[in-house]
């Protein structure tokens, strides 16, 4: 060992190396503590402990952990010692490091049974952190028959299935857990059943598919997902009334997504002749929600209907009520159709309305900000289930009239 070791200069170590030796300092001086009244033994334990604190500061991290699984035999009771270093080493990307102290306390015939399922659990974590997914769920099987109500293991088996895509092995985990936390675990299970029925549906099992939505809405009543698959079904059979109960009830569930469907209601409205609800609802519904793509909509709703004069009516009704670049670049539009202006004076206009605009991106992430144009129900960014939504749905815009 390096007889400059005490000459260290702190400021040239690694930050994290410095957590870990904290760790094993805090551990060290409360076990001379408690271990005051056997001094022989403790000396060398002591000595053992600070020779691998000098291996750890020293950037020899191979040699430090040999010596700590070593002494972890000497004293059980530091094992917690040993969960700090590797959940460290794990959150520090040297998942290697982390697997051989949870490998090493594994193989010593002396770990007490205790210890065994937080080891096998801290091994699987590793192994979840090297994307040996096989192998991490072996462990916490293991785990789970020796200790059936770990709910920690449960969830860490959940997201092993969910990323292999096994939606059938995911529910069947989930479904222990839905119990104690309903509104946390049901959504989840409820995403499980809509992959099912996109699976049911690209296989053209159109029976298969509404057993699985229903199944999703089952768990969660509020399964945006669940209802488009069953409204789409509905429509494709021309059964349109129950087509638009479906999409309208999207409203209670999260009316963030009302664009999403919006286009699709009205062609159900408009295939069944029901043209007069189509426009009774839409006014009703844009009285209700302060959506601009709603306003867009309901617009050119409008406008096949009653005429551009209508729309101009309702535009400027809308704007003095809330006014908005996009809601005036609108009505402009419509005022460009309805008469005869300088088309000079209409394109600059426009343009600058346009420019004033900012441009987002079609769907965003609400939980982390990831922006995209395609409706991804799993975030790819934080991996969280039904947060991407239609971006731009409420309209800071037309907020600023308070
Ligand atoms: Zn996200």
């Amino acid at each position: 060992m390096s007889s400059g070791m005490s000459l260290l200069d702190l400021s040239q170590v690694n930050p994290w190396i410095l957590i870990a030796s904290t760790v094993v300092v805090v551990v060290l001086f409360w076990r001379i503590r408690r271990r005051i009244k056997r001094p022989a033994k403790q000396k060398s334990f002591t000595s053992e402990y600070f020779k691998g604190l000098n291996y750890l500061l020293n950037d020899e991290q191979d040699k430090a952990l040999d010596i700590f699984v070593k002494l972890v035999e000497s004293d059980w009771e530091i094992i917690d010692t040993h969960f700090a270093l590797g959940r460290i080493f794990r959150k520090n990307g040297e998942i290697d490091k982390a697997i051989k102290i949870h490998q090493g306390l594994i193989a010593r015939p002396s770990l007490p049974e205790k210890y065994k399922t937080r080891v096998l659990l801290e091994l699987g974590f590793d192994y979840l952190g090297a994307g040996w997914f096989d192998r991490a769920e072996g462990l916490f099987k293991e785990v789970l028959s020796l200790d059936s109500g770990s709910t920690v293991t449960r969830k860490n088996l959940i997201l092993i299935y969910q990323q292999e895509k096994d939606w059938h092995k995911a529910i069947d985990v989930a479904v222990d857990l839905f119990g104690d936390d309903p509104g946390g675990i049901g959504p989840m299970i409820s995403q499980y059943y809509c992959e099912l029925a996109e699976q049911a549906k690209a296989k053209g099992d159109i029976k298969q598919l509404e057993n699985y939505a229903n199944q999703a809405l089952r768990y969660d009543a509020s399964s945006v997902r669940a209802s488009i698959m069953l409204a789409q079904q509905c429509a494709a059979r021309k059964e349109y009334a129950q087509a638009i109960r479906y999409y309208e009830q999207i409203e209670l569930q999260d009316a963030d997504f009302i664009p999403e469907i919006i286009d699709a209601l009205v062609d159900c409205y408009e295939l069944s002749g029901q043209t007069g609800k189509l426009l009774d609802y839409l006014s009703s519904l844009v009285e209700r929600q302060q959506q601009i793509d709603l306003i867009e909509s309901y617009a050119s709703v409008l406008e096949r209907y009653q005429g551009t004069q209508a729309v101009i009516d309702f535009l400027r009704k809308k704007i003095e009520q809330q006014p908005s670049i996009k809601g005036m670049y609108q009505l402009l539009s419509y005022y460009e159709k309805k008469m005869p202006v300088c088309e000079a004076i209409v394109t600059d206009l426009k343009n600058s309305l346009q420019a004033m605009q900012v441009n987002h991106a079609e769907y965003k992430c609400h939980r982390c900000g990831f922006e995209s144009n395609t409706l991804y129900w799993l975030c790819p960014s934080c991996h969280h289930w039904g947060q991407i939504k239609p971006s731009g749905v409420v309209t800071q815009e037309y907020h600023h009239a308070g």
